[in-house]
């Protein structure tokens, strides 16, 4: 862990920074505290959360509980975690909330992709087509009373990429209050979590695009604006795929949600990357407590739309009574 102390302070509580990697990407956690020991516990407790939820969410890792239920789960009911479940439920309310454009289980497509971009040169077609037989959000059905994940076929394969940074920085956020923290961010690459608002001041601020928000207890998220492209005779496939054809997005695309939660954020984020700039921002003004901004380019042109509530944020933050 590399903690860095800031020389901000106010009142009684000083402002204290630290970084670690996780989930392939590195996990920056600020936070207000009374001292550097209670800082540091603290710090460790929250990525210790995280290192926790990487190991049954991942991928990447074969033993992690996402790896084992897609051979546990097929044709009968399996028990899973509560992280575990509570991801899974958020995916397929998102995925019914954007006509499939969510999709966790486009885990075989994806993988196909991943390899791509390691080789340099497009997937097959027909490997593509043999793998997308095996995707489908409704083939994974979750019991909430039982909490558990049945799967309708074998060879299946779960791809949390697009959520489960966001809920990992919920959860640090949460452990952090429940240790008496209130005034702390999470920041993973492009997903952050506010708790409180530093002392004094209406929100936490960051930029996006031009704009300058000022959040509290609220999650943002930016999907689209990646490195992870595979350059294929000089057309650029994002590492983001859409769930019909089966092929990394083309359009040149960048999304910010903002909304109450990270998994959230995260999920609808990655969602409206695959609807397009129009459908997406129709699905985010219907949504509650979601604000979107999306930059398109097509053909040179830069198209900059900001959703109402979106409009709305850039102006209010009202301030916050101080407390601890
Ligand atoms: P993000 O950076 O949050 O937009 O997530 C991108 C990651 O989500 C990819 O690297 C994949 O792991 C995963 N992913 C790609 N396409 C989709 C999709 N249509 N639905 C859900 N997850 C996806
Ligand atoms: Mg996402």
């Amino acid at each position: 862990m590399l903690l860095i102390t800031l020389t901000a302070s106010a009142g009684d509580l000083r402002e204290f920074e630290a970084v670690e990697p996780h989930m392939g990407t590195l996990f920056r956690i600020k936070l207000y505290a009374a001292d550097e020991q209670h800082a540091a516990a603290a710090f460790r407790t929250a990525f210790d959360r995280v290192r926790e939820l990487d190991a049954s969410l991942s991928d990447y890792k074969a033993d992690s509980e996402l790896n084992r239920i897609v051979v546990t789960a097929v044709g009968h009911p399996a028990g899973v975690s509560e992280d575990l479940f509570h991801v899974l439920a958020t995916s397929q309310k998102l995925a019914e909330e954007t006509g499939g454009a969510f999709d966790v289980t486009l885990g075989p497509v994806i993988r196909l992709w991943r390899e791509a971009r390691k080789n340099n040169r497009l997937p097959d077609k027909l490997a593509l087509e043999e793998a997308g037989k095996r995707c489908g959000y409704r083939k994974l059905h979750l019991d909430k009373a039982n909490r558990s994940v049945t799967l309708d076929q074998a060879g299946m394969q779960l791809d949390l990429g697009g959520i489960a940074k966001g809920y990992a920085a919920d959860m640090a956020l949460g452990t952090l209050k429940r240790l008496g923290i209130h005034r702390a961010l999470i920041a993973a690459s492009g997903d952050l979590a506010f708790g409180d608002p530093p002392p004094g001041q209406c929100g936490w601020k960051i930029g996006v695009d031009s704009a300058i928000l000022e959040l509290r207890n609220a999650a943002v998220s930016t999907s689209g604006d990646s490195e992870q492209r595979l350059d294929a005779g000089g057309k650029l496939y994002s590492h983001i795929i859409d769930p019909i054809s089966r092929m990394g997005l083309t359009s040149r695309i960048t999304v910010t949600i903002v909304s109450p939660n990270g998994a959230l954020s995260d999920g609808i984020a990655t969602a409206v990357s695959v609807l397009g700039a129009q459908p997406g921002m129709e699905i985010v003004e219907r949504m509650d407590a979601v604000a979107a901004l999306i930059v398109a380019t097509e053909a040179g042109m830069r198209n900059r739309t900001e959703s109402t509530r979106f409009s709305r944020l850039t102006r209010n933050c009202v301030p916050d009574p101080h407390k601890r």
